[in-house]
């Protein structure tokens, strides 16, 4: 723990799962570094404060109707709260920067999804820095859309869709970027908000790490004139802390029945907190790990499903028919589940937490991609990386069992743990004194300490 600093940082978390966790690491690594840190957060998916005591929480009431807070068209939930988390946030952030009992506000720190922080933190002369909890290689896509667009690859068309982006290969037409939406233009006006928008903020701040996105960091920084500082991955940076920012209970049920299973052997399977999948899709991904015979432990969200609430769909007696070799949980405390030793791959989705999760644990991963940058993430791993493969047929339990067998037991898999472990080497030694993380890390410190507010 470093010297206090007698300055106070101001984190608002976008209040997803996959923003609130890179948001608080990002807020304890900051913590270490000296700072106090004072956490603003909305009444929709709401932190516990006790989780973290030695941070000052502050909730902002926005009051999402009901209707608002189950949308599950993601880019209308963000709209809502974009339109009403404003005039509470302002509020907030009003009252935080002129207690004169407390050290002065040195900056924001603030998602870039949420559009209004950049007009609050400037009308109350507040200097606001981003945290990109993205990847990089996705943020120089994004960057990159309006050429994208004129190019003619939105919107995208079934007949293109394996072609290649030759401006960002290896990614073909179906790996760029896209949220659905009732209406697709919202999810435009976000890629504008994420670039146009964020070019007048004091810098971003990535959770990677230049041995992994050199190229893509060297591209933004071209492009953008802002400092950017790659000082993950954040969970690697503080000594381990029990806190967790989960939303959902992690069953704990996991790490037990892990600890009774061979080294490697175990197949560990969750999409993250907001893909969701239709009971067809359900029942392949049963039978296809079923039919494997290989272990796993499997994460099924309420909610995963659409139209079930939890494992109604699959058929009498097939839980019992696993003999012990399959777990189910809602939610694990995946960070300790990828780190225990009897993992052998992760079928994830490849959210940007996840899939540096992975890395970090040297994890080979089958990647499923559903939305927004998951498809860049996806591709990066097994084409660029080469550390997993892609289920490039959707989900169909041939192809998910071929993919199961070349990781668990043939030699591509092997292969794959020995890039990994190249990368795991790298991550250890990018977060040691004088790594680019911990140097960057040092940088984004003298650079906060530098801004006058
Ligand atoms: N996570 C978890 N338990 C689970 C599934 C996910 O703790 O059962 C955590 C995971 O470690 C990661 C986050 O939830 O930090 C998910 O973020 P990611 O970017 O991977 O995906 P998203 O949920 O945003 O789609």
């Amino acid at each position: 723990m470093e010297q206090r600093k007698g300055r106070r940082l101001i984190l608002f978390p976008l209040p997803l799962q996959g923003h609130i966790n890179p948001m608080l690491e990002l807020a304890n690594i900051l913590y270490f570094k000296g700072f106090s840190i004072t956490i603003i957060h909305t009444n929709f998916n709401s932190l516990n404060p006790s989780t973290h005591p030695h941070f000052t929480f502050h909730s902002i009431s926005e009051n999402l109707s009901e209707s608002e807070a189950a949308e599950k068209d993601l880019l209308l939930l963000l709209s809502h709260l974009n339109a009403k988390c404003c005039l509470p946030f302002r509020k907030c952030l009003a009252t935080l920067v002129s207690d004169v009992s407390k050290e002065p506000v040195a900056c924001l720190i603030s998602d870039p999804v949420f559009d209004f922080t950049q007009s609050v933190a400037e009308s109350l002369k507040i200097p606001r820095i981003l945290l990109r909890t993205g990847g990089a290689s996705f943020t120089a896509v994004l960057s990159a859309f309006p050429i994208l667009q004129e190019k003619g690859y939105f919107p995208k068309q079934d007949s293109r869709l394996e072609e290649p982006v030759t401006e960002f290969l290896p990614l073909r037409v179906k790996d760029l970027p896209m949220i659905n939406s009732s209406d697709p233009k919202r999810f435009f006006k976000l890629v504008h908000d994420l670039t146009y928008e964020t070019k007048a903020s004091y810098g971003f701040i990535f959770n990677t790490f230049e041995d992994l996105e050199q190229h893509a960091l060297a591209k933004i920084r071209k492009e953008l004139h802002i400092p950017i500082f790659a000082i993950g991955p954040f969970h690697k940076c503080v000594p381990v802390t029990t806190s967790t920012s989960s939303l959902i209970s992690q069953d704990q049920s996991c790490i037990s029945w892990l600890n009774t299973q061979p080294s490697k052997s175990v197949i560990y399977v969750s999409f993250g907190s907001i893909a969701a999948i239709n009971e067809a899709q359900f029942l392949e991904i049963a039978w296809a790990l079923a039919n494997t015979k290989q272990r796993f432990l499997w994460v099924v969200r309420p909610g995963l499903v659409q139209g079930s609430e939890w494992l109604e769909p699959l058929p009498s007696g097939f839980l019992e028919s696993l003999n012990g070799m399959g777990h189910i949980v809602k939610w694990a405390p995946q960070k300790e589940v990828l780190a225990h030793q009897a993992v052998g791959v992760f079928w994830t989705h490849n959210g940007w937490n996840s899939t540096l999760e992975s890395i970090c644990e040297g994890v080979p991963m089958i990647c499923f991609p559903f939305s927004a940058d998951q498809m860049v993430n996806a591709r990066y791993v097994s084409d660029v990386w080469k550390i997993g493969l892609q289920l490039e047929l959707g989900i169909q339990r041939g192809e998910i069992e071929r993919a199961i067998r070349r990781l668990m037991m043939e030699k591509q898999g092997e292969e794959m743990r020995e890039r990994l472990s190249k990368l795991k080497d790298k991550v250890n030694l990018c977060l040691r004194q004088g790594g680019s993380s911990y140097q960057s890390l040092n940088g984004l410190v003298n650079h906060i300490l530098s801004l006058e507010s």
